[in-house]
C-alpha cells in the first residue's frame, strides 16, 4: 500500500507516494531533494471527503421518469 506525503518546502509542496514500510523514515522529495519525514501513522488528506453519508434534513431523491 502506497500514501502521499507532502514536500515541507515552501516552493515545492509536491505530494509523494511512499510505501507503507516507510513509515517513520525520511524519503528524499524527487523535485527539490529535501528530506520529508514519512509519519508513522498514515495522515487523513482533508482534501479528500468522505461522501458515504447523505446529509441529515435531505429529502430523498426522487427517481426520474422513464425517457
Ligand atoms: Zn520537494
Amino acid at each position: 500500500m502506497v500514501f502521499a506525503v507532502r514536500c515541507p518546502a515552501r516552493r515545492c509542496r509536491k505530494y509523494m507516494l511512499v510505501e507503507a514500510a516507510d513509515r517513520g523514515t525520511v524519503v528524499t522529495c524527487l523535485i527539490c531533494r529535501t528530506p520529508i519525514k514519512v509519519p508513522a501513522e498514515p495522515e487523513p488528506e482533508p482534501e479528500l471527503e468522505v461522501l458515504d453519508a447523505d446529509p441529515a434534513g435531505l429529502p430523498p431523491a426522487k427517481p426520474l421518469p422513464p425517457a
